[in-house]
């Protein structure tokens, strides 16, 4: 049925982009590359890094896992359904306040799901039915008071924009390279949820990336110019990916958003499947997190919906 839906609209001939909210190019923090990471995460960081478990739900694997590669076909994996974490993170700086990267789920969620925006239809294709939200975004913020400066998004599928409802229409939120202006067929679908999540007013920051320093690398910003928070731009799982590296109190943090989106493709480097937009960039991306995590000593790694570090098991709340 979705395949169906999918595919005529596709044969429509329009593609959209992912929202209609404005957004204006933004110059903030230095332009960066990846050869000053590694330097910089000497010692202990800066910053205060917190994970913060917004709800349980389940995916497709076949979206979450390509299952064509080899080496998913050599472990027999199957499309079923896999369980899987909405997650966002807290960057709080001494000198420069807090952030978030994405936005966990907004309160209407929890209290009155039929009107939100992936109420009623929506709620069908997204397997609603399977999310258990543990804490939303507003509660989250009443017992961590404290003013929010501004809102990273890995990306803006609509599982990392369900909290922004709970964030005050004044944060900036940060996006990457044309997250919000590429166009794609799939978009039809969620515009309109995308855009009720995203009501504000508001306008979004794109940041301005430098070039590459080198051909085949992310493109990176030091985003409060003291290199404890590098912003890496991994185009692929969407056009404006983006990752994120914390130098924190608690050691360097790889935050790889849904360039992959599970432990297991992370542990196989095999990257998502239907989800993906760009399936070649993401390719790239992916190896370019693998690989460059493995030249950094400690780092904790954080795939989109499932945690790395917990030996077979979703983190328990
Ligand atoms: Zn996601």
């Amino acid at each position: 049925m979705k395949h169906l839906l999918f595919l005529l609209l596709a044969s429509l001939g329009t593609a959209c982009a992912i929202t209609s909210t404005p957004a204006q190019l933004v110059e903030v923090g230095k332009p960066s590359r990846v050869d000053a990471i590694k330097p910089a995460l000497t010692g202990q960081g800066p910053i205060q890094f917190r994970k913060v478990v917004a709800a349980n739900w389940a995916a497709d694997r076949g979206g979450l896992i390509q299952l064509e590669d080899p080496k998913a076909k050599a472990a027999g994996l199957k499309n079923e359904l896999e369980d899987i974490q909405i997650y966002f993170y807290v960057i709080d700086h001494p000198t420069f306040g807090r952030y978030l990267i994405d936005t966990g789920i907004e309160s209407t969620m929890k209290e009155k799901p039929e009107d939100s925006p992936v109420g009623g239809m929506m709620a069908r294709f997204m397997n609603m039915d399977k999310l258990v939200i543990h804490q939303t975004t507003r509660d989250w913020m009443r017992q961590n008071p404290g003013p929010i400066k501004g809102v990273f998004l890995t990306h803006m599928h609509l599982d990392h924009i369900m909290g922004v409802p709970d964030l005050d229409p004044t944060i900036p939120i940060f996006i990457g390279p044309e997250e919000s202006t590429h166009k794609e067929f799939r978009y039809l679908f969620t515009r309109g949820a995308t855009d009720d999540f995203l009501e504000g007013p508001r306008t979004l920051s794109e940041l301005n990336f430098p070039e590459p320093a080198a051909p085949g690398e992310p493109a990176v910003i030091d985003f409060f110019g003291d290199q404890s928070l590098f912003v890496l731009s991994v185009p692929g799982h969407t056009e404006g990916s983006l990752a994120f590296v914390v130098h924190s109190s608690a050691g360097p943090q790889l935050i790889t958003g849904d360039t992959c989106h599970t432990r297991w493709g992370w542990e196989q480097n095999v990257t998502p499947g239907e989800f993906t937009e760009d399936a070649d960039g993401n390719r790239q991306s992916l190896d370019f997190l693998k690989q460059f995590s493995a030249t950094l000593p400690g780092v904790q790694v954080h795939p989109g919906h499932q945690s790395a570090t917990a030996a077979g098991k979703l983190e328990t709340l």
